[in-house]
């Protein structure tokens, strides 16, 4: 668990900072400010379980920050450091998130306060069964009310129960498998959605990348390949973000930092080989391929090129933030960066890469995933085929071209490969994800770039953010 210094905000409070350093630029009508930054209400619930022969009383929070578009969004998580203050807090984020990359949701969170390690998967399902039921009793599970997903803890199997539990509460909802999203594809998953969070993470590097501008405000240049990266956390999150950017942008994983330290390498770690160790182990420790150091902490003040903080929040905070050598840092985690930290590597002139921007693929392909469960058919079903049949004409086409051109032209036959096949849900999915991110990213430069007192991307993001929030709540009258 990270503690932070007594000097520092709760997280909370951090996450108000940031807001009120946004609307302070902003001309907001009076008291809608207020009305934005408060989270509307917090439901707190204990409730028992038989296990191993004794009643467990559990405690389980579900918070809705904002109600400006419903259904409100947000994870599930599941932790010992679970509180009110954190639910809040990332409930409020959910809600900027959301508004950044138009996810026509409004803002929620959820968390259960359980070491899932401690448990077998029986014992978790009736946990998880019996919260799930506390939550749909009051509608703050809900196709159209409140949608969960995946968080720090939890995964496809817990949101399948959770869809089941609700199914077998709403038994003539057709729209059930809405209520709650991040599920196997067997149960009305998505292709891509496991990743997404992390695919988020690459695809808003490479779309910073696209601006020497903003490359060089990092006092970096050129592209992603050969930037040296510290990753820490190797969850979902990290995992797949270290991983896209090493096999598919060239980047070398330098550092990869976990609860019992770090391995580090300046050639670049394998992360598929690491992880792999830490399944099987349960930690790097002992890790044969690179140097391992139980202090972690050492490892996220490294010399790097980017730092990409993807487990708990407040990890950079008021002890570390003045060590921190990275030029660049992409919030893959919610709220790594403290508000405090904030201000000493924005005076330093780091660019940070903003949680509510960075790690918003989840919520996005999250989004897709409803409008699917809704509409009750798989992404590219009606098109593929008929997509597939009109290329075909365009190759045929070309086709009697080459037999025309005799030696002069002939018609690769890899692009004939490439360019015959229709897009499957995967891929529709991606470029959804892409194009969110390219989108939510020149929105936030824009602003960044276009006004002077406007000095870093965080607080464009919250600008772009409660802007349209502010929107939603005018459009309703408010
Ligand atoms: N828990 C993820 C987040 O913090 C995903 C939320 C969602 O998909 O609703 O963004």
């Amino acid at each position: 668990m990270n503690v932070l210094p007594s000097n520092e905000p709760t997280f909370r409070q951090s996450v108000d900072l940031m807001f009120n350093r946004a609307v302070a630029l902003m001309d907001l009508p009076p008291g809608l400010e207020e009305k934005i930054r408060v989270c509307n209400a917090t439901y707190t619930v204990r409730f028992g379980v038989r296990l191993r022969g004794k009643i467990e009383t559990f405690t389980g929070y579900r918070s809705v920050h904002s109600e400006h578009m419903e259904p409100v969004k947000g994870g599930i998580r599941y932790a010992v450091a679970v509180n009110q203050d954190e639910v809040e807090a990332l409930a409020a984020l959910m809600t900027y998130k959301c508004a950044l990359v138009e996810a026509p949701f409004g803002g929620s969170k959820g968390g259960l306060r359980i070491d899932p390690t401690q448990y077998e998967e029986h014992e978790l399902e009736l946990i998880t069964r019996r919260f799930a039921y506390e939550l749909c009793k009051r509608d703050l599970i809900h196709p159209s009310q409140n949608v969960p997903a995946p968080d720090m803890g939890t995964g496809e199997r817990e949101m399948a129960w959770i869809a089941d539990q609700y199914a077998r509460m709403n038994t003539t909802d057709i729209n059930s498998r809405a209520c709650v999203t991040g599920k196997p594809l067997n149960a009305g998953g998505i292709a891509g959605r496991v990743e997404a969070t992390g695919r988020g993470v690459q695809y808003a590097l490479r779309e910073f990348f696209r601006h020497p501008e903003d490359v060089a405000a990092a006092g970096l240049s050129g592209g992603l390949a050969g930037k040296r990266v510290i990753v820490q956390g190797l969850g979902n999150v990290g995992y797949h973000a270290a991983r896209f950017l090493s096999e598919e942008d060239g980047a070398l994983i330098t550092g990869i930092i976990e609860r019992d330290g770090a391995l580090y390498d300046p050639k670049g770690l394998d992360v598929e080989a690491v992880k792999d160790w830490m399944m099987r182990h349960g930690g790097l420790a002992d890790y044969p391929d690179a140097t391992h150091t139980r202090d972690g902490g050492a490892v996220l003040t490294e010399e790097c090129d980017i730092l990409v903080p993807a487990a708990l929040e407040g990890v950079i905070n008021l002890t570390n933030a003045h060590n921190v050598k990275a030029k660049l840092i992409i919030e893959a985690a919610n709220g790594p960066i403290t508000a405090g930290a904030d201000d000493i590597l924005r005076a330093r002139g780091t660019v940070i890469i903003p949680d509510l921007f960075a790690n918003a693929g989840g919520v996005t392909v999250s989004y897709f995933e409803w409008v699917k469960n809704l509409s009750h058919i798989r992404f590219g079903r009606m098109q593929r085929r008929q997509e597939e049949a009109r290329h075909q004409l365009v190759v045929d086409e070309l086709a009697r071209l080459d037999a025309a051109l005799g030696d002069t032209w002939n018609l690769d036959p890899a692009f004939k490969a490439r360019y015959l096949r229709g897009a499957d849900e995967l891929e529709l999915v991606r470029s959804g994800l892409d194009d969110t991110m390219r989108t939510a990213y020149q929105s936030m430069r824009e602003i960044w770039h276009g006004r002077d007192d406007v000095t870093d991307l965080r607080t464009a993001g919250f600008i772009v953010a409660i802007d349209r929030v502010s929107k939603s709540y005018k459009a309703k009258g408010l």
